[in-house]
């Protein structure tokens, strides 16, 4: 492969949720994602933001087919993982590790850690059974933890040791790529800080691709090399991390990094006013129109289509607005 070829290339990806309301009635489709397409490198940080039920979750979900994508494709490599067969997907699984948004849901109550952590050794036969209790605990240092930890249980830990148990077990599958779902947003505050510098160095250290995503921008601003802004399902803006943060071209982005600017006002929930529209019942044009500051007629009846702008970034990567403003 190319040293310069994404390690992972997702195009055009929509996913969907049956829902029946009532019984006897037909079923509906709430639209989770709607064609969204990006690329992830490795070793850098593709930084995933937007309000909650913009579709975060459920692109990363479809990404390792946790749930199955309407349409779309995602390149892995050199294979199509939206066709590949289950050892494919078994292979790749092991590659792609998931850190969720509640580490003590992800980490089994009667397990130990040692039995934990011992688990991808096993599942995926990595190394030799005389080497993995040493393997086991130098994983834990890179994490910040203790080999004092391995004959504990999750319900005797803290959140932040949840976090970086996780995170260890994640490590030890060995991954090229570690898809991180708001991994913060169940630790306190003051932990919040020393896990992100975890995640900046073990990323750095193992050279990893990361798809870092929260609906905190001041967090992914410090992460990420590269920013996407969802909103209503679709990937609304993307670029490099500077290009994004002095040059937001669209205006949902431009509104985010305005709240930012002000003081405690770095989570999106509380932004901007108005409500996105229902994933059930899509409205037309551009997603953002009933909010939008700057919106013109025809914005209510054409959907916007990508346009790539020429703001000069230092790393060169490109900057892609879906809004009419830019239209060339
Ligand atoms: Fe606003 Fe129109 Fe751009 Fe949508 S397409 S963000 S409504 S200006």
């Amino acid at each position: 492969m190319n040293p310069d070829s994404p390690l992972m290339r997702i195009r055009e990806l929509t996913v969907s949720y049956a829902v029946r309301r009532f019984p006897g009635f037909s079923q509906e489709r709430l639209q989770a994602v709607r064609g969204v397409s990006l690329d992830l490198h490795s070793g850098r940080v593709f930084g995933l933001v937007g309000e909650s039920g913009c579709g975060k979750t459920s692109l990363a979900r479809a990404i390792i087919r946790l749930v199955k994508p309407d349409s779309g494709s995602v390149h892995y490599r050199d294979f199509d993982l939206s066709h590949a067969d289950a050892s494919r997907l078994r292979q790749a699984r092991r590659e792609i590790q998931y850190l969720f948004q509640d580490p003590l849901a992800s980490l089994s109550p009667r397990r130990s850690i040692w039995q934990t952590l011992l688990e991808p050794l096993l599942h995926y036969r990595i190394g030799n059974p005389a080497g993995h209790r040493a393997r086991v605990e130098q994983v834990l240092e890179q994490v910040d933890l203790l080999a004092d930890i391995l004959p504990r249980y999750p319900h005797e830990l803290s959140g932040g040791q949840h976090q970086r148990v996780a995170l260890a077990r994640a490590l030890l599958a060995e991954p090229s790529l570690i898809i991180a779902d708001e991994p913060m947003s169940s630790l306190d505050v003051s932990v919040q800080a020393r896990m992100l510098t975890l995640l900046r160095t073990v990323q750095k250290e193992n050279g990893l691709a990361f798809l870092f995503i929260s609906h905190n921008l001041a967090v992914v601003q410090q992460l990420a090399t590269e920013v996407g802004v969802m909103y209503a399902g679709e990937l609304v803006e993307c670029g490099p991390v500077d290009a994004l943060l002095h040059n937001p071209a669209h205006p949902y982005t431009r509104t985010l990094l305005d709240a930012v600017c002000k003081p405690g006002n770095a989570e999106l929930s509380a932004l901007p006013a108005g409500t996105p529209p229902s994933a059930l019942h899509p409205i037309s044009g551009c997603p953002f129109h009933n909010r939008c500051p700057h919106v013109m007629e025809h914005c209510k009846i054409t959907h916007p289509h990508d346009n790539f702008l020429a703001t000069a970034t230092a790393t060169g990567g490109k900057h892609i607005v879906r809004c009419h403003l830019w239209n060339s």
